[in-house]
């Protein structure tokens, strides 16, 4: 199939590992030209590097999505680098864990700033851009959390969900306008957050593999797997797939629809 997104450009927040670095890498993979934002220089400049071996046309930028001013800049300056922003890729790092019980103000605010604010001051930027040249695809990373709260991550269970509202209202008021919006609920994938998540336990790999033992297929999920869902869903093909939450988990989750 034939994405029909050559020569778009993409800007992908939280792109330096894990889940935003494989959306990167398949969206670059089907011709499109990708900005990778995150805020360490040296993971940006590595996944760009990458990229670019890989024939990507591909620029690197600076964000903290937690930064009031740093989603409206990150699409300024990638527009200045390769062009209006066709795609969107609204990611950062999760909240750290913890229960409600546990969390301040502070904690609040970080997450509220980072995982829900972010996003939507990420879209707000790039949208009337979209809107005006009558295509956009914005695509939120999430979590299944969405669907079914995990226990033990409150400050995540709780902005996920805010931002699955906020896509599902946006995506009906900009469809006309040939934007599509849509959220990816991921189940337990084998990034770096989930290591960090996992690191507690006194063998790494065995809490890998019990963690995947206890997924339907066996195995925790591969961030490519996610990263090729997100090149669909901003494709040209993905036109009427809009204001979705789209699980991809191994079929983890029993909650229907
Ligand atoms: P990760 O920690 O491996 O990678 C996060 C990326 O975001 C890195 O590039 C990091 O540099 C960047 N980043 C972190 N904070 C940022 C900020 N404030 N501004 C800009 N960039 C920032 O995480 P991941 O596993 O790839 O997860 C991506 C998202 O998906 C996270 O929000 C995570 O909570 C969520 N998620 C992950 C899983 C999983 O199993 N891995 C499951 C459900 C949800």
């Amino acid at each position: 199939m034939d994405l029909g997104i050559e020569g778009r450009v993409a800007l992908v927040t939280g792109g330096s590992r894990g889940i935003g670095r494989a959306a990167a890498e398949a969206l670059g993979r089907e011709g499109a030209h990708v900005v990778v934002g995150a805020r360490g220089p040296e993971g940006v400049d590595a996944a760009v590097a990458a990229l670019r071996d890989a024939g990507v046309t591909a620029e690197g930028i600076i964000v903290d999505m937690s930064d009031p001013h740093g989603p409206a800049d990150a699409v300024t300056r990638a527009e200045a680098l390769l062009g209006p922003v066709d795609i969107v890729v609204a990611n950062a790092g999760g909240p750290p864990p913890g229960r409600f019980v546990d969390a301040d103000d502070a904690g609040w605010d970080l997450a509220v700033q980072q995982n829900l604010l972010g996003t939507v001051r990420l879209i707000r930027a790039a949208l009337p851009g979209m809107r005006s040249r009558g295509w956009g695809r914005i695509v939120t990373i999430t979590s299944t959390s969405v669907r079914e709260v995990i226990d033990g991550l409150a400050l995540s269970n709780a902005t996920r969900a805010g931002v699955a509202g906020a896509v599902r209202t946006l995506a009906r008021e900009v469809a006309a306008d040939g934007v599509t919006v849509n959220n990816v609920l991921p189940g337990p994938i084998l990034t770096d957050r989930m290591r960090q998540l996992l690191s507690s336990q006194p063998d790494l790999d065995a809490a890998i593999a019990a963690r995947g033992a206890q997924n339907p297929t066996g195995r925790v999920g591969d961030p490519a797997e996610v990263g090729d869902l997100v090149a669909f869903l901003a494709s040209d093909r993905a036109a009427f797939v809009n204001g979705a939450s789209v699980m991809i988990d191994g079929g983890e989750s029993r909650v229907v629809g």
